[in-house]
């Protein structure tokens, strides 16, 4: 038998995840592996970024899980950076490849393909966005380029664009480095991934932290200095003085080279793949993190979320797949977790808007409690919010903002949602108890109990109203 040959595109969660897992199922003399990479860096916690800019993870190499050497010598998997892939000739099975650095292309054969290409970050249009001193936060040379840019003198005023996760975890870091932060948000409230009563907490958190919140403020152009730097951020009523911008707008899959390959691609931007994490479009062309579209379980509606969660879950499954295995990706149900300094935020399934749109009608409950038993030191408070379906009470979805300790619990809600649980059964779910680590009761069952109350009380209501 001859030996295949494996190239991976994109060198971080997905493709390697991909490529160490086929490795495990089929020997060297089996499958040669090859990973091409246009960064400097494989295998790297982009989700650590923040945290190394605020200092709390001190050096980048804490950031990186494998090195290239790492994956030759364990693997057997040959990484070669500064490697774009630029085409990729379906039929004739093989990959366009430009070297950065010393230029040209050349074209490498492959008998299976794993596309993990990621997110692109969304930059909008405007004047100055490619200024110098306008910085993403998407890989560790992003994050070298902001701790430079950090260094120089008389840096002060930070100004983050965009006040998703992203944003959020950027201020803090900008907090922890003693800098002036201002967030500059185009909607209402910062993270419209939570319903507007649950983020205007987080609103109110964020000024309390002393940073400055313009929110319904779209940014319409960075401002330059005479040598071309951004100095300003400038909305329709304002200018922003920045030393330096950084943008934490999102992302969307980066999957035109898939799509410019005829790979099919869904309705959100991500690559269709089937459960096994093959493309749909094309034989031995698999696909898995952020490049692709999944299933949201709760309205099996299409759906692409760039969580590394996601990313090395589906990565896990392509290589299981390509080594002769069988594992199938199950799909997301949107669950979320972020902080920005000691306040903590999390989420899973449906916001109410999201219900709405998906047609459910539900009901809600929101409660107020604390971490720990009130009396025990270090109690901080904690909302949680939850939206049930009308009449079977089924959980849709939940949130949580909160101090210290409140946000790992939607855990126990995402579990609930994921096997479809109702706001009864959670609400009488054994979930453990001892004064340093929970009111007697958790919020979580406080939090369904008056989710099921509020689903009686419509039952009863509707039947009251015949
Ligand atoms: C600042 C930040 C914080 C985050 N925090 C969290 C978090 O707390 N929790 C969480 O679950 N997720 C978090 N994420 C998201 C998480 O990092 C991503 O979902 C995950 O990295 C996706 O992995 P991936 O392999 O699909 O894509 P990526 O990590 O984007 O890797 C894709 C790789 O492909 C390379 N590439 C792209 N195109 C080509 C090409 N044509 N040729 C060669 N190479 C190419 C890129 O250089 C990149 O290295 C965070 C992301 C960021 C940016």
């Amino acid at each position: 038998m001859s030996r295949e040959r494996l190239v991976v595109v994109g060198g971080d969660a997905g493709g390697m995840t991909a490529a160490s897992q086929a490795r495990r199922r089929r020997g060297a003399e089996d499958l040669e592996i090859i990973a091409l990479e246009r960064g400097r860096h494989v295998s790297y916690s982009a989700c650590g970024i923040p945290y190394w800019i605020g200092g709390t993870v001190s050096s980048v190499d804490d950031l990186v899980t494998r090195t290239p050497e790492e994956f030759r010598d364990r693997y057997d998997v040959e990484v070669r950076l500064r490697q774009e892939a630029v085409g990729l000739d379906l039929d004739a099975r093989k990959v366009v490849v430009r070297d950065l650095d010393r230029g040209g292309e050349s074209r490498l054969g492959f008998d299976q393909l794993v596309i993990g290409t990621g997110a692109v970050p969304v930059r909008p249009d405007i004047a100055g966005i490619d200024a110098p001193g306008v910085l993403g936060v998407q890989t560790l040379d992003d994050g070298e380029a902001v701790l430079a840019a950090l260094a120089a003198d008389g840096v002060r005023r930070a100004v983050v664009v965009g006040a998703g996760y992203i944003g959020l975890e950027m201020a803090e870091a900008f907090v922890q480095r003693d800098l002036e932060v201002t967030i500059v948000e185009a909607g209402p409230q910062p993270m419209s991934t939570l319903d507007p009563d649950m983020g205007v907490m987080v609103a109110d958190a964020l000024v309390g932290l002393g940073i400055t919140l313009q929110c319904g403020e779209p940014v319409t152009a960075i401002e330059t200095d005479p040598d071309g730097r951004a100095r300003a951020v400038a909305t329709r009523s304002r200018e922003i003085p920045a030393d330096v911008v950084v943008l934490g707008l999102g992302a969307r899959p980066n999957s035109e080279l898939a799509r410019s390959a005829g790979v099919s691609i869904g309705v959100t931007g991500g690559i269709v793949t089937d459960a096994r994490m093959r493309t749909v479009s094309h034989d031995g062309v698999w696909a898995a993190g952020d490049c692709v579209q999944t299933v949201h379980r709760v309205t099996q509606g299409p759906v692409s979320v760039p969580l590394g969660t996601h990313a090395n879950k589906q990565g896990r499954v392509a290589g299981i797949n390509l080594g002769g295995g069988y594992a199938t990706f199950p799909g997301v149900v949107g669950t979320a977790v972020t902080k920005v300094c000691d306040l903590e935020l999390a989420r899973t399934g449906l916001l109410e808007a999201d219900a709405e749109r998906a047609g459910f009608r539900f009901v809600t409950a929101t409660v107020e409690s604390t971490t720990r038993a009130g009396y025990f030191p270090g109690a901080r408070p904690i909302t949680t919010k939850l939206i049930a379906e009308r009449r079977s009470g089924r959980l849709l979805g939940a949130q949580i903002v909160g101090r210290e300790g409140a946000a790992k619990r939607i855990d126990v809600l995402a579990t609930a949602l994921w096997n479809e649980m109702t706001v009864e059964d959670i609400a009488g779910l054994d979930l453990s108890y001892a004064p340093p680590f929970a009111p007697v009761w958790d919020p979580v069952l406080i939090a369904a109990r008056k989710a099921w109350e509020a689903v009686e009380l419509d039952i009863s209501d509707r039947y009251r109203a015949r």
